[in-house]
């Protein structure tokens, strides 16, 4: 497909390791990755959706190891109409990191971005949870965060849902002229 109505921009921020790439590459490729791929630079992936019968072009950055340096551009986030904030739910610094993200997206990007926090990893046991939906529910709501699920990149529960109901999201903010 090459025709579309929008170009949307998201950048997924978030500690090393959560599983940022491997969402990508769930949501563009439909494939999961169990192996680590290290690549320092950013990358990107693109995914066509449609929403309200208007044809959206994603375009998704990834920071790509560059977050252990804290060396992220004022580049990577311009522009940046959604942004997933993503943490492990099965190791508790990567959560107690997200405000720390969530600072840097609210310094760079446009005011109006929608902001996501995604709970990543919910396919793993129960005993290896460190962090309770309830918290990061709440982590949401107390600091204007428009969305909160938890996904697992690697069984794709909730992926698709991320990344489409930020678009939707987005895609309310155009048609209001926020955009
Ligand atoms: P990034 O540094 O945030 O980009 O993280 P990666 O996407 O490279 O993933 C880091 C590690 O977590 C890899 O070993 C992945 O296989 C693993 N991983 C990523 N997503 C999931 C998931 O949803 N469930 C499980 N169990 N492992 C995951
Ligand atoms: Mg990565």
């Amino acid at each position: 497909m090459s025709s579309y109505n929008y170009i949307i921009k998201y950048i997924i921020v978030g500690d090393s390791g959560v599983g940022k790439s491997c969402l990508l590459i769930q949501f563009t490729d439909k494939r999961f990755n169990a192996g680590r791929e290290l690549t320092i630079g950013v990358e990107f992936g693109t995914r066509f959706i449609s929403v309200d019968d208007k044809q959206i072009k994603l375009q998704i950055w990834d920071t790509a190891g560059q977050e252990s340096f804290r060396s992220i551009t004022q580049s990577y986030y311009r522009g940046a109409a959604g942004a997933l904030l993503v943490y492990d739910i099965s190791r508790r610094e990567s959560f107690e990191h997200i405000s720390t993200w969530l600072a840097d997206v609210r310094r760079h990007a446009n005011p109006h971005t929608t902001i996501v926090l995604v709970g990543n990893k919910s396919d793993l046991d129960e005993s290896k949870r460190q962090v309770t939906s309830e918290e990061a529910e709440r982590f949401a709501k107390e600091n204007g965060i428009a969305l909160f699920l938890e996904t697992s990149a690697k069984s794709a529960s909730n992926v698709e849902e991320v990344f489409v109901k930020t678009a939707e999201n987005v895609y309310e903010k155009i048609k209001s002229g926020e955009f």
